[in-house]
């Protein structure tokens, strides 16, 4: 493993004026890539489009924690696949958040309806995305730590490939052929196409007879949530999600794997014993996960919950408060962390949130590029994701893979926040 200190390998970012001139170049590039986003300004407008967030240059990843998140992806997905077919567990992991929370109880509440009516779905796709920062221990080693597992993760799968080409014409510009020759292929798009082909087939067919090129075959339909139910209040955004549940369509995720993705669950993951509870006679694999968490903390009302919110009071810094929540910007630090965990600390309120060891990786120079933003470096940090794809027919998994990688990268005075609140840019590893 390398140290945390910086390496031969990870040169600094150019200066003025050449920062800037490759700054022109890699827009153009990204622009003609399709490294695009819909503006801020009009977010329903297709005709009006930049290109979306993304660093100068590639970030130094140490090669064996990126091979060691790979290794381990296989081994999450069989995790979120068998919690997802785990009722007891899931019912009593979720049992003290859904009374406080509202968003994971109307989930739960359709989960409970279709396991009631009997699951029309005999096909199930899973897709998912876990996340990692490398965090620089005491001893000044980096370790592959995980954020989060998500769920709901297909987004970026396209853009990162294209990120891609846009840094390789970057690096070749300024040169720096060393960096270049450590870039690595990736693809998500391609196998998380291939795990719906796969679904598709299952579904339509039911049969096990794969035929690998179908998916160009494939109609696509496109529909938001609120075409499925005519209407529009919220209330019929849960009814639309019950109809769909209640379908014999393949759902990513369905409502099970949604509530297996949830905060609450990983924190309950890292309890002695669940994992190996969760996955029997599979000890590489519960090990493998295992190696990548950190501390997560319940704070369920009681003793176990009084002693970590005291603790995450005295020393919030140390800390990241996380309610049941996706898509970046809702976890609680520092200051206030401590505001919130204060006022809320004897009230089962409490209990909709847990509580994570803060991950600190160490960080590097980069510019970050995005539209309307003057060019300047800024100290980073980088969060590397894996994506995962499955497929389950019945009992039976079909198909199990990892299908590439995607890295986001943020300044430092950022503590939460992923690309599409503005905060993360897309990045390429090279690794070291
Ligand atoms: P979300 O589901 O909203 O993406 P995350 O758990 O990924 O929630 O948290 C959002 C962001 O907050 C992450 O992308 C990361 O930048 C930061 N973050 C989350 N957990 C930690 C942690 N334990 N240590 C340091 N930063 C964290
Ligand atoms: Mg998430
Ligand atoms: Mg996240």
């Amino acid at each position: 493993r390398v140290p945390c200190a910086r390496s031969a390998a990870m040169a600094a970012p150019p200066e003025e004026p050449l920062a800037r001139e490759a700054a022109l170049l890699a827009v153009d590039a990204a622009l003609l890539a399709g490294v695009l986003m819909r503006t801020q300004e009009e977010p329903g407008a297709s005709q009006v489009v930049s290109y979306a967030p993304f660093t100068l240059l590639p970030s130094a990843v140490p090669s064996a924690l990126f091979e060691q998140a790979y290794a381990v992806q296989q081994d999450f997905n069989l995790l979120v696949d068998a919690i997802s077919q785990n009722k007891e567990f899931l019912e009593r992991t979720l049992a003290s958040t859904i009374k406080v929370d509202d968003f994971t109880a109307r989930l739960f509440r359709i989960y409970t309806q279709v396991l009631e009516e009997g699951l029309a779905q005999s096909v199930f796709l899973g897709i998912n995305r876990s996340d990692y920062m490398f965090d620089c221990g005491v001893d000044g080693t980096p370790a592959l730590k995980q954020i989060e597992i998500n769920t709901i993760a297909a987004s970026f799968g396209g853009l990162t490939s294209r990120t891609l080409a846009v840094h390789r014409q970057v690096l070749k510009m300024l040169g720096r052929t060393e960096e270049a020759s450590r870039l690595l292929p990736n693809n998500p798009a391609q196998g998380l196409a291939l795990g719906i082909a796969k679904a598709w087939e299952l579904y339509g067919s039911q049969s096990l007879v794969t035929l690998l090129l179908s998916y160009r075959n494939i109609r696509v339909i496109r529909k938001q949530f609120r075409d499925v139910f005519e209407k529009g209040s919220l209330d019929d955004n849960w009814e639309a999600r019950l109809l769909l549940e209640r379908s014999r369509a393949v759902k990513c995720p369905d409502i099970a794997t949604q509530l297996a993705g949830t905060k609450k669950v990983q924190q309950e993951l890292t309890r002695p014993g669940t994992l190996e509870k969760l996955l029997p006679g599979r000890a590489a694999s519960v090990a493998r996960i295992r190696a990548t968490f950190t501390g997560l903390y319940s704070l369920d009302l009681g003793e176990e919950g009084d002693k970590m919110a005291a603790k995450a009071i005295a020393d919030p810094d140390r800390f990241v408060l996380k309610p049941q929540r996706e898509g970046g910007g809702n976890n609680l630090y520092g200051e206030e962390l401590r505001h919130v965990l204060e006022k809320i600390k004897d009230s089962p309120e409490r209990t909709s949130y847990i509580l994570m060891d803060k991950i600190k990786p160490r960080p590097s120079k980069n510019y970050l590029l995005r539209p309307h933003t003057p060019l300047k470096v800024s100290e980073c940090i980088s969060e590397l994701g894996i994506f995962g794809v499955y497929v389950r027919q019945g009992k039976e998994l079909v198909l199990n893979e990892s299908a590439g990688h995607l890295l986001r990268t943020k300044a430092i005075e950022h503590a939460d926040g992923g690309v599409a609140a503005g905060v993360a840019v897309l990045d390429t590893p090279y690794l070291v």
